[in-house]
Parts: structure tokens; sequence; C-alpha cells
């Protein structure tokens, strides 16, 4: 099924129901046309997958799309089916009796696109197809697992080059990822040996997530009563242990909500039932560990809560990301708790997965790691534009407001604390730097614990001289001390405070020093508060559903269950969330007005397209 004759907007909109190419997409896809290689960094949820799959079906010939993940592959190659377009996989999944069927068909030119894992590329099987097939392009997905520097380097992703060099004629070879890093886009550049690639970098910023920090004082209430205001949403909720998803995971059981979990404890089968009771919707909330994610392409994740802060901000961003992947308005919402910087601090002092480096190079990663957990911290403290923050973390600049995280939406008051910043640092100084921040506060507080009193710290001078400021309070101040750099942590087998340069000006009669806090309650953000509106802005169009629609919109979306059913795809696979908010806007009452609904193209429409017409007439 080639369709030579098709130029690329017509392909675009019968097959994928789509008006228009996003930002990259188009000169990416000419620059493939044109038998140039490209490298295309956009994030997630940008549409990186058109950039190759429009171009293989004009090109003539087979396009290999090599891909890290099985679930991946599963979920585009249904995509791809589901539009009308002859697609395969080739993984371990498949029976030998269906890899060599699938091969024969390849043989064959049924399928235009073939996603292969990257395994199996140089094995004799899958060398004999392609040493005598017509490969016009090899599209590498998830690129970044090339490079040793991020988190998912996979060594089997160096057999890529081999293959290709192997191939009688060079392919068109494109790669794709949402890592923006310098170091990752170099080794991308070289492993794979692009020519003269075209390079499209579009960002990072993912505009539809609101990004929100918060400091509950009882967690798993705070968790209660969001997924109860989202109950029609999925969500994924991301604990630091097993111990802690399992706990999570049974309460919201008992309160009654229909919940799954997933940690690395877990037997293969059953994590594989909890993932598919995930993403076929049969429950919406998943609580889970890091474990749960990588290659997790479920697109409607409306909201992605951590329950403790994860150990840097690369990991806080990959688990955020997975909400909102439809470009609909999602929430990464960070639930921040003292605790979690010494869960973190005893992951670093605890990793195993160094023991091969040398004590040098160990000791390096650990500070590195502790940095960058240190970096997160300030993250749960800062008060400026929290996605300016990540940005920034990333390399880029923002426009220091972003309208859309809690800190923008906040009301904040500049306050006088150098009373209480000035004890701190006394009471440091007066105990000669030897103690922890536990201790540091506590002496403060005037509290009367075991340590306290081992320590003799009831007789520094600055004993209860802060009993009357809360405790989180005092964390706020004291964590603003670190990032001004007027106390510091050691990295030392005990973390303790210590003063720097600056401590003593902080001392001094005429210092003062002011920090923003927020307003005492402060409202909850709008976009918190009211997730029924802004849950559904249409991105393109701008224009939300309003409150009528609402239950057509839930009678579409029940009618996509049934049909996902029965077609044994996910929901989001038959449409997304935005094609049906699409078609509450619209109303269409016949097929040519259905067309003009986001993501319904002619392949669809013969699938659903009187179902959906029969739900909305109904309705009127
Ligand atoms: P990525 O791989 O970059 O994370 P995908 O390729 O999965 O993103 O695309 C994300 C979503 O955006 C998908 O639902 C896809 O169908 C949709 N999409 C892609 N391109 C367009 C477009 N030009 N117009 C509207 N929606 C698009
Ligand atoms: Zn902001």
């Amino acid at each position: 099924m080639y369709l030579y004759q098709m130029n690329k907007n017509d392909i675009l909109k019968k097959y994928f129901g789509y008006d228009c190419f996003r930002e990259g997409q188009e000169t990416v896809i000419d620059s493939i046309l044109s038998g140039r290689d490209v490298l295309g960094i956009m994030p997630t949820g940008a549409g990186k997958s058109i950039c190759y799959q429009v171009p293989a079906l004009m090109m003539g010939g087979i396009t290999l799309v090599v891909s890290p993940l099985i679930s991946l592959m599963k979920d585009q190659v249904s995509s791809l089916n589901q539009a009308g377009i002859s697609a395969a996989y080739l993984n371990s999944s498949l029976t030998t009796g269906q890899y060599y069927k699938a091969l024969q068909y390849a043989r064959e030119g049924r399928y235009p696109i073939i996603y292969v894992a990257p395994e199996r590329l140089l094995t004799d099987s899958f060398l004999d197809f392609a040493l005598h097939a017509e490969i016009s392009m090899v599209a590498v997905d998830e690129a970044h697992c090339v490079s040793q520097w991020g988190q998912d380097f996979r060594p089997s992703y160096l057999k890529i080059t081999e293959f290709i060099e192997r191939l009688p004629r060079r392919p068109v070879v494109s790669a794709f990822t949402a890592t923006a890093t310098k170091e990752v886009r170099d080794d991308i550049l070289d492993i794979l040996m692009l020519q003269d690639p075209y390079v499209l970098t579009t960002g990072f910023d993912r505009k539809n997530l609101f990004f929100s920090v918060r400091t509950p004082k009882n967690k798993y209430e705070a968790v209660r009563e969001y997924v109860q205001e989202h109950k029609e949403e999925s969500g994924i909720i991301y604990c630091l242990t097993r111990k802690l998803v399992e706990e999570v995971c049974e309460r919201l059981t008992k309160d009654g909500f229909l919940v799954t979990r997933y940690h690395a404890g877990l037997s293969d089968n059953e994590r594989r039932n909890n993932q598919d009771d995930f993403i076929y919707d049969r429950c919406r909330i998943m609580v889970a560990t890091n474990a749960f994610g990588m290659g997790i392409d479920k697109s409607d994740v409306r909201y992605v809560i951590h329950y403790n802060m994860p150990k840097n901000m690369e990991s806080y961003y990959q688990e955020a990301g997975r909400a909102g992947r439809d470009g609909e308005e999602a929430r990464c919402i960070l639930l921040y708790g003292s605790q979690d910087v010494a869960t973190n601090q005893m992951f670093i002092d605890n990793n195993q997965d160094n023991q091969e480096l040398d004590p040098i190079t160990r000791e390096l990663v650990q500070e590195r790691d502790r940095e960058r957990l240190k970096q997160m911290t300030f993250y749960c403290f800062t008060h400026e534009c929290l996605r300016e923050y990540i940005l920034r973390y990333f390399g880029e600049y923002g426009p220091n407001y972003c309208g859309n995280c809690s800190n923008c939406l906040s009301e904040f008051q500049e306050t006088d604390v150098t009373e209480e910043a000035r004890m701190i640092v006394s009471c440091v100084k007066a105990c000669h730097q030897r103690y922890g921040v536990t201790v540091i506060l506590d002496t403060l507080r005037g509290a009367k614990t075991a340590k306290i009193q081992k320590y003799s710290m009831d007789e520094n001078p600055c004993y209860g001289k802060c009993a009357e400021v809360p405790i989180y309070r005092l964390r706020q101040i004291f964590n603003h001390l670190l990032m001004e750099n007027v106390l510091k942590l050691t990295n030392d087998e005990y973390t303790l405070v210590k003063l720097t340069e600056n401590s003593e000006k902080i001392l001094d009669e005429n210092a003062a020093v002011t920090m923003k806090l927020a307003k005492e309650q402060p409202k909850k953000s709008q976009a918190e508060k009211k997730p029924k509106k802004s849950r559904f802005q249409s991105g393109t169009a701008g224009s939300a559903l309003s409150e009528e629609d609402e239950p057509l919109f839930q009678r579409l979306r029940t009618l996509r269950l049934e049909l996902a059913r029965e077609e044994k795809v996910p929901p989001y696979i038959v449409f997304s969330d935005k094609t049906l908010v699409h078609m509450c806007i619209l109303k269409p009452k016949t097929k040519e007005e259905m067309l003009k609904v986001s993501g319904v193209g002619e392949h669809k429409y013969g699938k659903y397209g009187e179902r959906f017409l029969d739900a909305i007439n109904r309705m009127n």
C-alpha cells in the first residue's frame, strides 16, 4: 500500500485524521523525502511518529523502525492498523511460527512499516530478509538509548550502525528522541553516523502539563481527595519504595477506588496483568515505583502524582512526563515530605549498581547523585516558576512566568525571616557544626528528643528560641539558607550542617533576610480546583468543553470503551480524548462533518464513524 500519488497533507488527513502538521513535523518529513538523514529532538507528545510514518508511506520500499520496547511497538502497530495502514513488529513476543510468517509477509511487500527490536537486526534470519529487501529508511525511535550518558542505555542499540553498513544500499537514517542534553545529542550523531543530518530541536517544554509542588500534612489524605475529584481520569501515583506502593494501593482499594500496582517485587505475570488493567482502563489508578513506565505509551494519563520526591530532576521530568502524551491538559503534582530527602540519600549511599566501578569513580558518581538530589530538593522549595526551573535545569530558558504551575498561580509575600535565619545560623555555630538538620531544627524548636538530650543540645544558647515557629516554616527558611549558600550540607557518612563564607554576614546586626513565602492558606489554583473546565481545553482550537456537553462526552467515552473491548485494543487507540472532545464541540451529523473532527481519518470513520454519529444524534 504505497501512496506515491498522495501528498503528505492528504495522507495526514486521510489516515491520521489531522488537518495540519505540528511544529517541526513538516520540515523533518521533507528532509527525509529528499533523502537526507534527520535527527528530531522533540518532547514527548510532540508527534515524532508521524515524522517517519508519513514519509514511510510515500517513499516506496520498507521503513524499519528500531524501537527498544515490545509494548511500544505493539502500541504503534495497533495505532497504524487502526488507521488502515498495514504494519508489523518483529520481536521476542512472537512465537517462532509467527515470526517467520511475519518475515514471509514482509518479503511479499505487505508492510511499508516494520518495527523491529534492535537485538534482531544482526540475526541470520533477519539479515537474510533485510539484505534482499528494499529498505528505504531506518528510523531509530528513542535514539537516546545509544548513549551511555542517559539512564536508558541499551547495548543492543550499538548494533544499528553495523546493520546499516551491511545493507547493499544505505537507506535514509532518521533518529528521534525527547532527550535534549548535548552529550546525548552528540552521541546519537556520532554513534549512528548520521550523514549531514537535518537536526530539529523543538525544545523541551511540555506546555500542556501543569506543575505543582505541595507539602501536605497528610499525604494519603491529599491523594485520596485528589483521586476522588478525578474519578473519571487515568493517573499514576509514584512512590519511592515497594512498601509504600503496597500501602497506598491497599488504602485506596479500601476506600473504594479501582487501583492496581506495579513494582519489581511482583511476578512478571502480575506486572503484565496490572499494566494491562491500567492501559485498558479496567483500573483508573496505577500505584507504582519507578519500575513502571518505560515504554508505557498510554497517552491519556491525566495526572501523575509523586507521593515522594524522586532522586533527581531527570527522573522527575521523565516520570511526570508520562502525563498528557496526547497533548491534552494534564497535571504533575509532587507531594514533598521532609523524609523524602533522607530516603533518597539512603538510596544513594547504598546504591549497588556501581559495584564494578573503582572507588574513585564510585565516589564521583555518588557526589554527582547528591548534587542532583540537591537540585531536586530545591525544585520543591523554589518560589520561581516551576516550569522555568525545569527548563533551566535542562539548559533552556523560558519566559520566567508560565501561568500554568503552582508557583505562578500562588500568591507569595515577601516575608522578613531575619530573626529565624539568625537563630539557625547561630545554632549551627554554637554546636561547632557537628550535627545534622533534624538536631538543629529540633533544638530551635525546643524539642525533648533522645538525641537532643544525648548531645546536650538543650544547653545550647539557641535551645527553644524558635518554639513558636511551625516546623514546616522553619524548614522552609532552612532550605532558603541552603539555596542562598548561607549554609551547606556535607556529603560524608553523616549529612552535617556547615557554615559557609556567607554565614557571618547574616549574624551582622544590620543584615536582613527576606524570602517569598506563600500566603497562609493559599487558594487552590484554578487548574486544580476546577478540573472539569480546564481538563477539556482543546489544544488547537483553544475552546473548552462546556458543562452541558459533559454527558455527551461520557457517553462517547463509554462507547469508545465498548469498541476497544471488541477490538482488544486500549481505548486511546480507538480515539484520543482530544478527538472525543472535538466531537462534542462539533456535534457532527453527517460523514462529511465527522471527517472534520481532528483524529478521524477515513479508515477510522469506516470502522467507527456511524456508531459515534449515532451516539451523538441520540443525545440531541
Ligand atoms: P511522541 O512520540 O513525540 O511522544 P506521538 O507520536 O505519540 O508523540 O504523538 C502524540 C500524539 O499527538 C498522538 O496522539 C498523535 O496522534 C498526535 N499527533 C501527532 N501529530 C499530530 C498532528 N499533526 N495533529 C494533531 N495531532 C497529532
Ligand atoms: Zn510557572
